[in-house]
Formats: C-alpha cells, sequence, structure tokens
C-alpha cells in the first residue's frame, strides 16, 4: 500500500522520493496518464494528505527547499486546488446537504441503474473509460487527468446522474473527500462555474495516453445536468478554542492524524481514535498509525470506548481533535459534542494555520485564491 502512503513515514519517505519531480518536470508532465499505472510524474500523496499525515505546509515547504519558486508554482498551485475546494464547501455547505439528499432521494428507473452498474464495472464499451473504472476498483487511486476523463464522459457521453458517479468515486478512492470530490465532479458537469464544462476529447486522450486508447463515440456536447439553486454562502464555523492548561483526552479523526506535530505541548492523558468514523480500512490504517505517534509523543496510553466515560476516567475536562470540515466527519462531531457537553466536556478543535488563513479567501474563484498564494507562503513564513 505504499504506492499511496497511509502512514506519516511512508509520506514523508514519498515526499522526498518525489521531490525531484515536483519541479519543472511536474509542469510539463502531470497530465501524462500512463496506461499501466504507473503514476510516477504525480505525487501520490492525496491519501496522506487527504488525512493530514502529512500537512499541505510540510509538502509545500519540502518542495520549495529543492526547487526555486518558478519552477515549482504548478505543484503549489495543485496543492491549493485542495485548500480551494476545502474552503469552498465550508463557505457552502448546502451543496454537500444536497449532493447526499439527492443521493438517498433520487430513485433512478431500471435502465439508468443498469448502466451505473455497467459503467462502475468497466462494460461501457468506451476503452479508456472501461480501462480506468477497473483501476480504480483494483487500486483505489486513478490520476487527476483520468478522473476529469471518467467524470466527464459518465455525465455527458453516458448521460448518467453526476451525484451517483461522485458516490462512486467517493466509496472507491484511497484519497476520497467530500469537498475535492464532490466539487470536481460538479467542476466537470458544469455546475460550478458558470458556462464551463469539462468535454472529454478522443484525441487528448489518446495523446495523454501515448496512443493506448482511443475512445469511440464520445459526447461532442456538453449538456449541464440540472442542477437546484446554488445555496447561499454561509459564515464559516468557528471551532471552539483548545485550552492548554486543561487535562485532555485527544480524539484522532480521519481529517487530521498528526495533531502531536502541532500541538507538541498539550497536557494529554489519553489518546483514543474514533474507529467509527473511519470510512473503509484506509482510515482505519491511518488511524492506527495516528494513534502510536501520539501515544508516543504524549506518553500516554490509546484506548478505545465511550469518549465521555474514557474522559471522565482520566481526570481530562476537554476533548481536543483536529478541525473537521465539512463532510461525514464533521456530522459525527456534532453530535459527539453534544454528548460531551451533557457531562460538562467540552470538545475542542484544533484548526490548522493553513486553513485559518485561506480559506476565507476561497469563495470566489480559484484564481481569486491562486492571485494571493505568493502572501500565504509568506505569512506561513514557507518562501
Ligand atoms: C472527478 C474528480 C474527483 C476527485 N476526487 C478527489 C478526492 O476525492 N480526493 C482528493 O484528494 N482529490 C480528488 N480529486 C483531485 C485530484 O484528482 C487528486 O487530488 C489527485 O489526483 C491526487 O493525486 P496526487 O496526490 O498524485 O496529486 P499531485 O498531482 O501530486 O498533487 C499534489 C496534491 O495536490 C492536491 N491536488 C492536486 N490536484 C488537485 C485537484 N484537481 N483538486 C484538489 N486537490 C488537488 C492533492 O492533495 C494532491 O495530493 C478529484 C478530481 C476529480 C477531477
Amino acid at each position: 500500500m505504499d504506492d499511496f502512503p497511509l502512514t506519516r513515514v511512508a509520506a514523508l519517505k514519498r515526499l522526498t522520493r518525489f521531490l525531484p519531480k515536483a519541479g519543472s518536470a511536474y509542469g510539463t508532465q502531470r497530465n501524462l496518464v500512463d496506461p499501466n499505472g504507473q503514476h510516477d510524474n504525480v505525487s501520490r500523496l492525496s491519501a496522506a494528505l487527504r488525512r493530514r499525515l502529512i500537512g499541505e505546509d510540510e509538502v509545500v515547504r519540502a518542495v520549495l527547499s529543492a526547487h526555486r519558486i518558478e519552477s515549482c508554482t504548478k505543484f503549489i498551485d495543485e496543492v491549493f486546488w485542495r485548500t480551494y475546494w476545502k474552503g469552498w464547501l465550508e463557505q457552502r455547505p448546502g451543496v454537500w446537504r444536497n449532493y447526499l439528499a439527492d443521493c438517498t432521494a433520487m430513485r433512478p428507473g431500471t435502465a439508468v441503474t443498469e448502466a451505473m452498474a455497467e459503467a462502475i464495472a468497466g462494460r461501457t464499451g468506451i476503452d479508456a473509460f472501461d480501462h480506468w473504472a477497473q483501476e480504480l476498483a483494483e487500486t483505489g487511486y486513478l490520476h487527476n487527468w483520468a478522473r476529469m476523463q471518467v467524470a466527464s464522459i459518465w455525465v455527458f457521453t453516458l448521460d448518467l446522474p453526476w451525484q451517483f458517479g461522485a458516490q462512486w468515486f467517493e466509496d472507491k478512492l484511497v484519497d476520497a473527500d467530500p469537498a475535492s470530490n464532490t466539487l470536481s465532479w460538479r467542476w466537470v458537469a458544469g455546475l460550478h462555474t458558470a458556462d464551463k464544462t469539462y468535454l472529454a476529447d478522443a484525441d487528448r486522450i489518446a495523446a495523454m495516453t501515448g496512443g493506448k486508447f482511443r475512445p469511440q463515440g464520445l459526447a461532442q456536447t456538453a449538456q449541464v445536468p440540472y442542477d437546484r439553486p446554488l445555496p447561499p454562502q454561509e459564515l464559516m464555523r468557528e471551532p471552539k478554542a483548545i485550552d492548554p492548561a486543561l487535562p485532555t483526552l485527544v480524539l484522532i479523526t480521519p481529517e487530521d492524524c498528526s495533531l502531536e506535530t502541532v500541538l507538541p505541548t498539550l497536557d494529554v492523558r489519553i489518546v483514543i481514535v474514533a474507529a467509527d468514523m473511519a470510512r473503509n480500512p484506509w482510515d482505519q490504517t491511518a488511524l492506527g498509525d495516528a494513534a502510536s505517534r501520539a501515544a508516543a509523543h504524549w506518553q500516554c496510553p490509546v484506548g478505545s470506548g465511550d469518549v465521555a466515560t474514557l474522559a471522565k476516567q482520566h481526570g481530562c475536562s476537554q476533548v481536543v481533535t483536529g478541525f473537521a470540515p465539512i463532510g461525514h466527519v464533521a456530522s459525527a462531531l456534532e453530535d459527539l459534542g453534544t454528548a460531551l457537553e451533557r457531562r460538562g466536556i467540552s470538545l475542542a478543535e484544533h484548526q490548522r494555520n493553513w486553513d485559518r488563513l485561506c480559506w476565507h479567501h476561497c469563495g470566489k474563484s480559484f484564481f481569486n485564491l491562486k492571485s494571493r498564494i505568493p502572501l500565504f507562503l509568506e505569512d506561513l513564513a514557507l518562501a
């Protein structure tokens, strides 16, 4: 599983190995998709970044120490695409709620249901699509450019609902992320930027796959699917602040698996992992790794069981966890926060400086955020 690192050590190793490729090579080769699944032109750090086994700041610092800023701009921009989607969804949580509601409420007919099953099994007869559907099933990963083609063919050629395509990816991707996934599907379908769709093109697919694929019968026009009116922009959720003086239970969720690197001096009495918030075995691996590192760092036991009971047993009046952006973990934490409050225990969340600084600038276009990247790098003492 080192192909898509799920421990901090593996992620740091992957970062070191990828560094020589993060400069101008990334700029020119990142969209070439190896049909044999050797994705050496890209970092494959997404599974680790998504779970914060490693931070964006750590990745960007390492890349800037290996390259002049002019030659690694493209890579840094891509890291900020993740930030952009996270910050955008944070300000429009209604888009996530609508997506979840659609997935539950929509009742596709038999023909559409069968077509989706065939697509997911990689049996559409569209060579590139079928190959990538099978690669996703086998590895849990697809190259970004392949994800764009698959999503586009799903929506415009196969005429299938984008929500179920996004749900398919969410179930299968090793880096499944509510913001990056849902909003990338919406971007491809033309629901993010007005008048901008992404239409897959057979010649481009042939060019990017070294001639291995030349799909037949792709849609020539992009019919933007129906969408509900865009939910209003909301104020971002303010996490409850951490009191560094309080005896603390650290709760590790799949949203932040390296809290000891950012909160080294907390008075931690016990660490527990939110096993019920793991959505797949990859989450479980990352949580296990995070728990052993945290326990070693804070010199405390790792417990399992009811959070409030364990907090009381260990004399903790505060539970600290990583800030959970819009998604499944955030919903689960909301319920937990209420339950803890009833027992007189506060649930405080650590929001990373990166998010605190950048998310406010994600409400408009990516290019609005991108124009500020040099300032962010300076503020975060990375450049
Ligand atoms: C339809 C679709 C669905 C997607 N779903 C997810 C998802 O669930 N989770 C996820 O992490 N990414 C998602 N992406 C974005 C992107 O495809 C992956 O982040 C990227 O392919 C991961 O591979 P990498 O780590 O080798 O990326 P690199 O090219 O090495 O990029 C470095 C890092 O930058 C970030 N990044 C790069 N490209 C993007 C992008 N377009 N959007 C957001 N972040 C980016 C990732 O954190 C990545 O690890 C999706 C893209 C599309 C088109």
